[in-house]
């Protein structure tokens, strides 16, 4: 199934948040939307996710916009972060999954197998509260990973990981894209980009300033005139 946005644009009252995107992902590939904050990311997101309506163009996949109906099979990682501190990372897994329909033998399995991958077995009863906010991330991400999506959006999911952390989750999303999984996902770091995709948008105020592959965009301007600063 294929991910396609047409010309979409966003405003807010009078504010123009989004202004003309387009998009296509096929089905296993991975896109990077890069930007500064404020760059529209987050409402790109929304849009695709049928969280807002577009003022104008449209977001489908597989030729239909993504309703409630086939959120579960959808992922997000949000940019706020919402955990619910007082339960246990078991009881909050278990929680979000069944909204997603999964049963409970299959979500304790899943969610032992992503603990023994992110190093933290002992994490299962602990509370979130307890934790780092790299770990909460790590579990923010499987929550967002574990009924096994066919679409992953991904907002900003490295932001405050520290270098191993970091690619720890690097691993576990190129891992989720060879086994089909499509992935967007936004970052204000090329060098997230890079790491992982070879096709990518980036926006400023909104509007789409460079898109292509990486080596195209390299050839063509050079790293060196690519700011992400959002002036
Ligand atoms: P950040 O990482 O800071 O969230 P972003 O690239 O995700 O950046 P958005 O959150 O999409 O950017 O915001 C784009 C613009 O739209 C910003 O100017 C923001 O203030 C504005 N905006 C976003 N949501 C709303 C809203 N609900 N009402 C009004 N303005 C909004």
């Amino acid at each position: 199934m294929t991910l396609e946005i047409n010309s979409i644009k966003k405003k807010f009252d009078e504010h123009v948040a989004v202004d003309g995107i387009s998009l296509k992902v096929g089905k296993g590939e991975m896109f990077g939307l890069l930007g500064a904050n404020g760059a529209g990311k987050t409402t790109t997101f929304r849009m695709i996710l049928g969280l807002l309506d577009p003022t104008e163009g449209s977001v489908t996949w597989g030729g239909e916009r993504i309703t409630y109906k086939r959120t579960h099979l959808v992922g997000y990682l949000p940019e706020e972060r919402g955990l619910f501190p007082k339960l246990t990372v078991k009881e909050q897994l278990l929680y979000l999954m069944r909204l997603k329909g999964m049963k409970k033998p299959e979500i304790i399995k899943e969610m032992r197998t992503w603990l023994e991958r992110f190093q933290v077995p002992e994490y299962e009863n602990k509370k979130v509260e307890e934790l780092s906010k790299g770990n909460q991330q790590k579990i923010q991400f499987m929550a967002a990973v574990l009924h096994k999506p066919e679409l992953l959006i991904l907002d900003e999911p490295f932001s405050g990981l520290d270098p191993v952390n970091s690619d720890m989750l690097k691993k576990a999303v190129l891992d989720l894209q060879q086994s089909g999984t499509t992935i967007v996902f936004s970052s204000h770091q090329m060098s997230n980009v890079e790491a992982l995709c070879e096709d990518l948008i980036m926006l400023k105020r909104g509007r789409p300033v460079l898109q292509g592959s990486l080596k195209e965009i390299k050839r063509s301007y050079g790293m060196k005139s690519i700011s992400i600063r959002a002036d």
